[in-house]
């Protein structure tokens, strides 16, 4: 399963305060999307583009526009702070949501809500997921996706654990995985070390 660390020196300096604990909510939130329109930016590389033309104000110029159709999936509620990101970047994109949650004792997952543009045969669907801890969500949204009929699926991570990758790499190995991290691995209760604590409760304050 290819894994790409986004890697420039504004990643860095975003994620440093991220992973400060006493950066607040609203700081958070403003620096999540910094953050995201990085990792979108990387993981939109490779779209194809079409040969078009327009007419600017001197003469007929030869352009590219984008020639995909793309879909965002943030898994909520922590996937919410990167898809504004991704809206600025790919105003065209369809969007839909999972919503998973993990189990605070056993900390699998479950899916709990769903909406999402079904036929994904010809689409490039983007999952927003910003900690790839075990994997297990990971895994049950690329699956729901894949039941949709996506055959080209990405998860945008902020921050990923070795544990994470390898078990989306033996269950969705075709799938791509951009992470700004990766980090050294998981807590007893499945928490990203150093990572950055709960991403859902530092983004709401909850
Ligand atoms: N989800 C989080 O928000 N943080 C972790 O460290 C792991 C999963």
């Amino acid at each position: 399963m290819p894994l790409h660390v986004v890697s420039h020196p504004l990643v860095d300096d975003v994620l440093a305060s991220l992973r400060d604990k006493t950066t607040p909510s609203e700081e958070f939130r403003r620096l999540a999307r910094r953050l995201s329109v990085l990792v979108v930016a990387e993981a939109t590389r490779d779209l194809p583009l079409a040969e078009a033309t327009v007419e600017t104000p001197l003469e007929r110029a030869s352009v590219k526009r984008l020639a995909t159709r793309v879909v965002a999936v943030p898994v909520l509620r922590a996937g919410l702070s990167m898809l504004d990101a991704f809206l600025e970047l790919v105003p065209s994109a369809e969007v839909g949501y999972f919503g998973l949650e993990r189990n605070e004792q056993t900390a699998v997952a479950r899916r709990y809500y769903e909406k999402v543009p079904k036929k994904l045969e010809d689409a490039v669907v983007y999952l927003l997921d910003p900690m790839l801890a075990t994997g297990g969500s990971a895994a049950l949204a690329v699956d729901g996706l894949k039941g949709l009929g996506a055959r080209r699926v990405r998860l945008l991570s902020v921050v990923a654990a070795p544990e994470g990758i390898a078990h989306l790499a033996e269950t969705a190995p075709d799938a791509l995985v951009y992470a700004a991290a990766v980090d050294r691995g998981l807590n007893d209760r499945k928490y990203i070390l150093p990572g950055l604590g709960d991403f859902g409760d530092r983004l709401f304050g909850t």
